[in-house]
């Protein structure tokens, strides 16, 4: 019986989380969900799951929260706060903890759980993104397992040689990882229409159902640009080691190319809980209610390069990655405000990526080296974007 935490459990991933885990009862006990402003629903997934603890992240929300707790009978203890989500994720009860809020929000929480030594199933690539190699180096000290849940990540992991040998490409007889991304839903639009993009058009993904800030990342193609950060920390590769690859499809979810020209490709339909259920059952396999992939229902398998052109945060992501960590953690924290204000209609959806550079260039880079620094420089890379939205940029 594995005992299991999960962060963001009232959003896209938390959700398919608890699904394939209600497949499962005999192996999984679910001991906190956490959520933020979504109550009723982390009340009714409570009711379902009986965890002993029910976090809700806002302080604010902590009376009502117990106030709905006696209304739904919920029998599990109501926590509120930041320190309860590092609790629950760090408890020596759990030994593993679905990393699937959205954001910056989701650092501290997964990196107590990295720093807990637990095996920790990471959907929430922001974290890494912002803190990489301290991240990395937490969970060497500790002992913690990382398992990717990105689906690309997850296909990259399952595609990988068993003696994979971390950075080390050469010796594991590795050409390149090949990301594979859909291009999203304006892959083929006209580059002059692009100022008309609302937010209905670029909230609509033609393949995956996810949660709305991950949605218009891979409408911009950002979402491609944390991934490759993130393959780089996860599997400690070099920029160059990397090649994005636009896949309409979605059907192959990434791919190994080794030295030998063989290409192991990962498959399956686009659907979230074949990563979770990996994530769950690892090295075992579990049944996951995803649809099995049907090969005389697919017509085309086509592959594109991107252009950056059209989606020039997956550049300002791939430099940012070259330059370090300073530029990375404030490319996201730049990202997170002009989504949020594209999502407000205060910017327009070309915008998004205009935000971003301009925050990169207007700060010199320093070294970052703590969590701490880390924190500052999201803080401060926030500022500087909304000021720049200020300044520049609103509707
Ligand atoms: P959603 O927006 O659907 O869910 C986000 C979760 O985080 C919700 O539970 C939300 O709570 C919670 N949350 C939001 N803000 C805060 C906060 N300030 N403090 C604490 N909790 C907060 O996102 P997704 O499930 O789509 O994505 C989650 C992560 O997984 C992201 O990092 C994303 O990049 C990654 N991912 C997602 C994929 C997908 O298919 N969805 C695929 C690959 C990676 P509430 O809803 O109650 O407000
Ligand atoms: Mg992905």
């Amino acid at each position: 019986m594995q005992t299991v935490t999960i962060l963001g459990a009232t959003g896209s991933i938390g959700c398919n989380t608890l699904d394939v885990i209600s497949r499962h009862p005999e192996q999984y006990r679910v001991f906190a969900i956490t959520g933020n402003s979504q109550l009723d629903l982390l009340m009714e997934q409570a009711l379902k799951c009986a965890p002993r603890y029910v976090v809700v992240a806002d302080e604010n929300q902590y009376d009502k929260a117990c106030e709905l707790a006696k209304q739904y009978r919920v029998d599990a203890e109501i926590l509120c706060g930041a320190q309860a989500l590092e609790d629950v994720s760090s408890a020596p009860e759990v030994d593993s903890v679905m990393a699937a809020i959205v954001g910056a929000a989701g650092l501290l929480p997964t990196l107590a759980a990295v720093k807990a030594g637990k095996r920790v199933m990471l959907a929430n690539k922001e974290a890494l993104v912002m803190s990489g190699a301290l991240f990395i180096e937490a969970a060497n000290q500790s002992g913690a397992t990382i398992l990717p849940i990105d689906s690309e990540h997850n296909a990259i992991f399952q595609c990988l040689p068993h003696d994979f040998q971390y950075g080390n490409f050469e010796a594991s007889g590795i050409r390149k990882i090949l990301l594979t991304g859909s291009g999203g839903p304006f892959r083929e639009r006209a580059l002059d229409t692009f100022s008309s993009i609302s937010i209905d058009e670029a909230s609509t993904h033609p393949n995956w159902s996810m949660g709305r800030k991950i949605t218009i990342d891979s409408a911009t193609m950002m979402n491609k640009g944390l991934e490759f950060i993130e393959a780089c920390w996860l599997f400690g590769a070099g920029a160059d080691d990397i090649d994005v690859v636009i896949h309409p499809q979605s059907i192959i979810h990434s791919m190994v190319q080794y030295i030998d020209g063989s290409v192991i490709a990962q498959m399956g339909n686009p659907d979230m809980r074949t990563p979770i259920a990996y994530g769950l059952a690892f090295p075992e396999r579990i049944e996951a209610g995803v649809t099995p992939l049907d090969f005389a229902d697919i017509s085309n398998f086509s592959f594109q390069t991107p252009c950056f052109k059209r989606y020039p945060n997956l550049k300002l992501a791939i430099d940012a990655c070259k330059e370090g960590q300073c530029a990375t953690t404030r490319l996201n924290a730049a990202n997170e405000v002009a989504v949020e204000r594209f999502l407000l209609g205060q910017i327009q959806f070309c915008d998004i990526a205009k935000v971003n550079e301009a925050t990169l260039e207007s700060m010199p880079m320093v070294k970052v080296s703590s969590i701490q620094q880390i924190l500052e420089q999201d803080v401060l890379a926030r500022d500087k974007a909304s000021d720049i939205i200020r300044g520049k940029f609103l509707c």
